[in-house]
């Protein structure tokens, strides 16, 4: 801290200072990680009922100097808090509208779902910058998905509104993550352009043994049908899951059970070979 004053002192005990050391350290690290291309991102398959490939999840991992990853969970949060995801997700999608346009000629239909945090969504030139990109790739915006959190759609609906409705408009596809998990009441699902509902993996991971888990997913699934909304059922782990979801009806599954995220560069020799020709 700039000043030296006791209160400025005595506000920090060990702990805290530690971790206030730690987030530097993790700030540092992804400001030179951008610099240096140290980010990957790492593409999990999204299953339709016949368990077939027809989407993909773009995640992201920073790659340590010693060659390990860091997962995500360690560094979005700083990225958020230092305004560092401002950067690394215009890089994000601009990776994954690379990778769009590189299958589109062999999976003209395949779908990539991002990530957007709300700090991200938020700033300036954010659906501008979207738009540039997919044009920049040539890139169908249909086959761009954003994946944002409830939390994000009940702040500043207005405001919400006028972003999300300049990229719908144009195609881009939302995606409520988590969804089941926020606070948030449904209005917002009859005032935004939202095409998509995520079941948070708390909800399939109970599955078949919890009947409330089983009722939970059954009843959004109900009400997605009546709003024309697609489902993506997360975390799907075992055949039983399967099983079960695809009884449902239409919907998307991701999962381990299916596959896990894989390097780019290992799902696009998988994709662009076992589809050509
Ligand atoms: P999320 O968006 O809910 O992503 C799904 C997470 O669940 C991923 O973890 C994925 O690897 C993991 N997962 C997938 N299938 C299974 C399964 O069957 N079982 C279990 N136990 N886990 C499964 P990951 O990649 O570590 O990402 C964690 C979180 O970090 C994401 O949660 C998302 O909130 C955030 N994140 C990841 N990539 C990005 C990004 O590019 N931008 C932003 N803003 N956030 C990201
Ligand atoms: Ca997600
Ligand atoms: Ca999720
Ligand atoms: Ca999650």
């Amino acid at each position: 801290q700039a000043k030296s004053g006791t209160d400025n002192v005595v506000m920090f005990n060990p702990t805290m200072h530690q971790s206030l050391v730690i987030r530097h350290a993790i700030e540092d690290d992804i400001r030179n990680a951008l610099k240096d291309k140290r980010f990957e991102i790492w593409l999990q398959n999204q299953m339709d009922n016949t368990g077939t490939a027809v989407s993909a999840e773009a995640l992201v991992r920073l790659r340590k100097r010693d060659g390990g990853i860091t997962a995500p969970s360690e560094f979005i949060s700083i990225a958020e808090a230092s305004g560092l995801i401002v950067p690394l997700g215009r890089w994000i999608l601009q990776e994954a509208c690379s990778i769009l346009r590189q299958i589109g000629s062999n999976r003209p239909d395949y779908g990539i779902s991002v990530n957007v945090s709300p700090q991200q969504f938020y700033a300036p030139n954010f659906a501008s910058d979207v738009l540039t990109t997919l044009d920049h790739f040539g890139v169908t915006p249909g086959n761009l998905t954003l994946e944002i959190t409830e939390n994000l759609l009940v702040q500043e609906i207005t405001e919400t509104s006028k972003i999300m409705g300049r990229l719908a408009d144009r195609g881009v596809r939302f995606s409520v993550d988590d969804f089941g998990t926020g606070y948030s009441n449904l209005h917002y699902l009859s005032q935004l352009p939202i095409k998509e509902l995520k079941i948070d993996r708390g909800f399939i991971s109970q599955i078949p043994e919890d009947t409330s888990s089983i009722a939970i997913v059954e009843t959004i699934f109900a009400m997605a049908r009546r709003l024309d909304l697609d489902v993506v059922a997360e975390g799907v782990e075992k055949n039983v899951q399967f099983s079960f979801l695809k009884n449902f009806g239409q919907m998307r599954m991701q999962g381990f059970y299916f596959a896990k995220p894989m390097e780019t560069k290992t799902w696009l020799e998988y994709h662009l070979e076992t589809h050509s020709t």
